[in-house]
């Protein structure tokens, strides 16, 4: 078997012509535009990179949006306050902190000071925590993103045992969180997530008819580490060294794609996979924000 691919890029751009849609239609009825605050700490040149998508994805759709470039010598304490400027001020819909943050700064405590209500990315604990117990919240964009790759290419999950590589709080965590969901239409498989610590972890992969890998390690899971037939997400995004490109280096996922292919029957590409999700998914989000439509006060 050669799988099928999930094209990412497709997916993320009719969702982004949904988005864009959908906010005209917002500002023709009278409001104003979507507005995204980006805030970027330091010079993380991979961050510079993810910012640079969302911005073109902003435009593309018609959200506005400011990219706020701090130093990394910033205290956690300005940091805080600076969010807390934003989270008062109405005319900011959105508000996303790039990550990885410097190591002074906690993670933790920065996404805990953006106001709920207007954290489009869905890390604050008040999402986290509502998304695990079936509440409406803004959904972690990069699980959302995969949830709809799933319901674009039609294919189920009821049921289905689904093995989640990575239990980051970001991706491997909710993503299992939505895949076990009981109730509603999405969901309903039985899930098992690994982590560095587990052992044996072949024995997790080869029973899964869904695999999910978001471990950050390139050639993580290799063709012989899964049952044939397998629909495979591979979120990883990892530089490695190729001196053919101009850059230095290419971008590749957690799997071997060329031997898990063969015996997948679905497969996301990396590049063009799920990371052309993720900022779609951001957009919805955005959209959302404004419209109060999760949380209306
Ligand atoms: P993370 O470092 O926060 O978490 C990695 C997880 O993988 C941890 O739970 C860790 O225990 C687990 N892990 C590491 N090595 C393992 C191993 N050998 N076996 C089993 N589990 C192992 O990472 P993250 O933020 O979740 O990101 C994971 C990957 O996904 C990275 O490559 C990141 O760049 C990529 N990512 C992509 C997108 C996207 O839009 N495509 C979004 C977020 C993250």
């Amino acid at each position: 078997m050669s799988a099928k691919i999930i094209d990412g890029k497709k997916v993320a751009q009719l969702t982004r012509d949904e988005v864009k849609k959908d906010v005209n239609d917002w500002v023709e009825s009278g409001n104003r535009a979507p507005f995204l605050q980006v805030v970027l700490v330091g010079n993380n040149p991979a961050s510079d990179v993810y910012v640079g998508a969302k911005t073109r994805a902003c435009k593309e759709v018609g959200i506005e949006t400011d990219t706020m470039r701090l130093p990394d010598t910033i205290s956690a304490k300005e940091l805080e306050a600076t969010i807390q400027e934003l989270n008062n001020d109405d005319s900011v819909d959105g508000i996303l902190v790039q990550l990885p943050l410097p190591n002074h700064l906690s993670s933790h405590n920065v996404i805990e000071s953006i106001d709920y209500r207007k954290d489009v990315d869905g890390f604050h604990p008040m999402n986290v925590g509502r998304l695990t117990v079936g509440q409406p919240s803004f959904r972690s964009c990069t699980p959302a993103g995969i949830i709809e790759l799933f319901k674009h290419y039609s294919i189920p999950t009821k049921g289905k045992h689904a093995v989640v590589v990575g239990a980051s709080n970001i991706v491997g965590r909710p993503i299992s969180i939505l895949l076990n969901k009981e109730k509603g239409e999405e969901g309903k498989a039985t899930t098992t997530v690994c982590h560095k610590f587990t052992k044996d972890l072949t024995q997790h992969t080869i029973s899964a008819d869904i695999l999910i890998v978001a471990a950050g390690q390139p050639n993580l899971i290799k063709g012989e580490m899964v049952k044939e037939g397998v629909v495979v997400v591979d979120v990883g995004i990892n530089r490695v060294a190729d001196e053919t490109k101009e850059k230095g280096y290419s971008l590749v996922g957690d799997c071997d794609f060329e031997s898990v292919k063969e015996k997948a029957s679905w497969i996301t590409p990396v590049p063009g996979g799920v990371g052309p999700m993720t900022v779609a998914m951001l957009m919805k989000n955005t959209l959302l924000a404004a419209k109060k439509s999760i949380y209306p006060q």
